[in-house]
């Protein structure tokens, strides 16, 4: 089976297209695995929903989904989050906001678990540090744990002696090796910030055990235009260019 491990899309429907036809050039997919965030800054939030509801799929909880239905308060982001947020919440339809409240925080699937932020703190914590990863190492019972919301795509390793480390991100990441333990994150799709400015997915192919990583170019043109048009935030508008 192959598994498209999808973080961060936030309403940026032409990246996640982007994504979906680049998998499918490539040999497709059986099921999406979404890390939350399917909404918040971008300009198309229920289209998002509903192109991710197409597919089989699983997904959880992020913080932009459940502040879009007042499931969390917004006073803790920032003001263009904020602000872009709100108007979010004005785009969703019944089904929408039925779909992101019932989402969990958690899910638990074989070898992995699945959250948006960290598995101590699902919906809000970043781990962009081996100190911040290691910590969590102790919070999941499963081998791997798949996690979103820095919108950067790493590798965090607990050895079978407990020791723990950055690897960075990897192209190809062998899952059973050696006992380690492993938190992966994609990657964002709809608003990278490591510096590029393509989307960042990847694939799970359970029958080799392998995960691999992709970026792929979308027109982010598009985005910004309609971004523009709906009158978000500019500093949002402008940071898709240059992916941070
Ligand atoms: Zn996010």
């Amino acid at each position: 089976m192959r598994y498209a491990i999808l973080a961060d899309i936030h309403s940026n429907l032409a990246a996640f297209q982007a994504v979906l036809a680049a998998i499918e050039a490539e040999g497709g997919f059986d099921e999406i695995w979404c890390l939350g965030d399917v909404v918040g800054y971008g300009p198309e939030p229920h289209a998002c929903i509903e192109l991710l509801r197409d597919y089989k799929h699983v997904c959880v909880a992020g913080n932009h989904d459940w502040a879009a239905v007042g499931n969390i308060d917004v006073s803790d982001f920032n003001p263009d989050a904020a602000r872009a947020c709100r108007w979010t919440a004005q785009q969703l339809n019944a089904q929408d906001i039925d779909y992101l409240l019932n989402l969990p925080e958690k899910l638990v699937l074989g070898d992995f678990t699945l959250v948006h932020g960290s598995p101590r703190y699902p919906i809000w914590e970043y781990l962009l540090s081996a100190s911040d990863a290691c910590d969590n190492f102790g919070y999941f019972d499963t081998n791997f744990c798949l996690v979103g919301h820095s919108h950067v795509s790493s590798v965090f390793v607990q050895d079978k002696f407990g020791n723990c480390f950055n690897v960075g991100t990897a192209d190809e990441i062998k899952l059973a090796s050696q006992g380690n333990r492993l938190i992966i994150n994609p990657g964002g799709i709809g608003q990278p910030r490591d510096g590029d400015a393509r989307a960042s997915y990847m694939i799970y192919d359970s029958n080799a055990q392998m995960m691999y990583h992709y970026r792929v170019h979308y027109d982010i043109t598009t985005t910004q235009k309609k971004m523009a048009e709906y009158k978000l935030p500019s500093f949002l508008i402008r940071r898709l260019s240059y992916g941070y």
